[in-house]
């Protein structure tokens, strides 16, 4: 997420530290910051809002020194204000700090700095970081010392740079969970979250790892582990461009951001399970015992999650659990009141169909809950609970990474309100929500499976999916996905459908491209899928091993987890499917005609 930028060397730190912030807009900021040191003293300007306010406000500063850190910042803990951008400083201002990731840990900390009279600015989770800096460094040893006893507090994902006016010669950075490298140039050394920051002053690079440190300064650069060993490491020359750096050298965003779904989903779950329990804290003023009835309410993709969060809620909470589009919603004259409770899922928070779905469930006297990507939204700040998705900004119209991680948290708020009610926790669903990032890994590296079926496709103008209960919201979803970025015709139907209509567009050489992942109701979606086999159809099946599938010839095995958790295993060929389609059609995959990505009017 967001941004970082490093400076130290003979020249001045400015420069780098904001064309640097600019080449990472395209990760998506609400604030920006920067500081820089001087003559021992730390000039720290921050705001609000796009680097051109932050450009403002720097006017009338004295921006002079060749030490320096700058940050754009997308909002996880605490609204986006001035007083919350980043760099965080300590009181008395000989230390700053740039963070970029989540501190799960930040409360407990906070409570024991606020015990030791520590006064906090920001409502960030980041602050903690320097105040607690603040508490080692006062004790004694050095910065790397402090840096060392900060970072065996702190638990979460990071990327840290530290400065301190006591050693204005060096700057330190960390790692875990949140990207950082550093790069080598003529003047000295620099670092970033990201490598398009650093093309324009090198194309010599160092790769931190996770749990590693560097040391800069303007001459050398040294790494070390967290047990303090100094740790080698070769340069990389980048060989390519900034355009395709920025998307991390996949050819469109939304193969990048398809290929970040491992990690979203880690973030997303991050700090949510402890020791078999849920923790949802946002939510301990709700009465889950309250409720007779839920909807869930979402538009698009948003929808497809709300569809698959319904079902999970309803089976493991035993109410009524209805999923709507918002736009049905809004003027169906729903049946609503204080006993009933409106989930709405939103990866922007701006959906306007979905904003006003919720102003009409809040004037109905309904509690809200929404499930979102951006910090500070419309539909955040307007619902009772706002529960966050970690997966950072999305740039590609079409939603692949939202998409999952709406589906993970909407799958862990469903337990946790089983939790609540006391009934049996699913334990096998926990345990096997841990390995998905790992099992979508692996998938991710069938892509060239994918991309195969997707040849099938090259000249259709129509493809159907089918599919029976959580594997219908997958197949609805792969369906949009198709449309979306290859303009070629794509319906999902229920399995059970077919015969009632849609198995008479079914011809010689017609694509059906079907999942049947839930045990109890698999074999009956692979009869369905033998009729169509009967009327000429090209099949490809995504399925576990668990079922005799011998009469379709193209079948791909998924990983055979928790049934519940199957949508975001079979997410993974929809999109690539969908996604080579369209590049093998030439389409403008990124930005599809007459698709918008923030979708604010009705
Ligand atoms: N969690 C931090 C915050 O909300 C950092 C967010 C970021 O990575 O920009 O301030």
């Amino acid at each position: 997420m967001c941004g970082i930028t490093a400076y130290i060397g003979k020249g001045q730190a400015l420069p780098f530290l904001m064309q640097g912030l600019e080449k990472l807009e395209y990760r998506g900021y609400d604030s920006a910051g920067v500081t820089v040191l001087n003559n021992n003293q730390l000039t720290t300007v921050k705001c609000k809002g796009r680097l051109k306010n932050l450009e403002e406000a720097l006017k009338g500063h004295d921006m002079t020194g060749s030490v320096g850190i700058g940050h754009t910042r997308w909002a996880t803990h605490g609204i986006p204000s001035n007083l919350n951008s980043h760099p965080h400083n300590n009181a008395d201002g000989t230390l700053s700090i740039v963070h970029n990731g989540i501190i799960e840990n930040y409360r407990e900390l906070k409570d024991i700095l606020i015990d030791k009279g520590y006064k906090f600015q920001s409502q960030t989770d980041s602050e903690v970081v320097v105040q607690c800096l603040d508490y080692f460094y006062k004790r004694g040893g050095d910065l790397m010392d402090a840096v060392h006893k900060v970072l065996n507090c702190i638990e979460g994902s990071y990327a840290l740079c530290i400065i301190a006016t006591k050693e204005p010669d060096k700057i330190i950075v960390a790692k875990k969970n949140s990207p950082l490298v550093v790069g080598k140039t003529e003047e000295g050394y620099v670092a970033a979250s990201d490598i398009p920051a650093l093309l324009a002053y090198t194309k010599e690079v160092y790769f931190l790892g996770d749990d590693e440190m560097a040391v800069l300064t303007k001459d050398d650069v040294h790494f070390y582990n967290r047990r303090n060993e100094e740790l080698h490491k070769d340069i990389t020359v980048i060989p390519y461009t900034l355009e395709s750096a920025q998307k991390g050298g996949y050819d469109t965003f939304m193969l990048k951001e398809i290929h970040e779904q491992p990690t979203a989903i880690r973030e997303t779950m991050r700090g949510r399970i402890f020791n078999g329990r849920l923790v949802f804290d946002e939510l301990k003023d709700v009465d889950f015992t309250k409720f007779n009835k839920v909807y869930y309410i979402g538009c698009g993709t948003a929808y497809h999650a709300c569809l698959c969060g319904a079902q999970i809620f309803e089976l493991e909470n035993h109410v009524p659990v209805f999923a709507q589009y918002a736009s049905e919603f809004r003027y169906g004259n729903p049946i609503i009141d204080d006993k009933t409770l409106c989930v709405f899922c939103s990866q922007s928070g701006e959906t306007a169909d979905t904003l006003a779905a919720l102003k009409l469930a809040k004037e109905k006297g309904c509690t809200t809950i929404s499930v979102v990507n951006v910090l500070g939204s419309s539909i955040a700040r307007a619902s009772d609970v706002a529960l966050y998705t970690a997966a950072g900004p999305e740039i590609a119209v079409a939603s692949t990474k939202a998409y999952t991680t709406q589906i993970v948290l909407l799958s862990l708020f469903a337990t946790y309100v089983a939790q609540e009610l006391g009934y049996p926790v699913d334990e096998d669903l926990l345990t096997q929500m841990d390995k998905i990032p790992n099992y979508v890994e692996a998938l991710l590296k069938d892509d060239p499976i994918f991309e195969g079926y997707a040849k099938k496709l090259e000249n259709q103008h129509d493809c159907y999916f089918i599919g029976r209960r959580l594997d219908y919201a997958s197949v609805m979803e792969g369906a949009l996905k198709l449309k979306e970025v290859s303009y070629v015709h794509a319906d999902a139907y229920v399995g059970g459908e077919l015969k009632h209509g849609a198995i008479a567009l079914i011809e010689e050489g017609t694509v059906v491209v079907a999942v049947a992942t839930q045990p109890d109701i698999a074999a009956k979606t692979i009869s369905n899928i033998e009729e169509t086999i009967a009327r000429g159809a090209d099949v490809i099946l995504f399925t576990t091993d668990q079922f005799d599938t011998s009469a379709v010839k193209t079948v791909y095995r998924l990983p055979n987890v928790n049934p519940l958790l199957m949508p975001l295993l079979v997410a993974i060929p929809m999109q690539l499917l969908a996604y080579h389609t369209a590049v093998i059609k030439g389409r403008d995959v990124d930005k599809p005609r007459n698709l918008a990505k923030s979708v604010t009017v009705e």
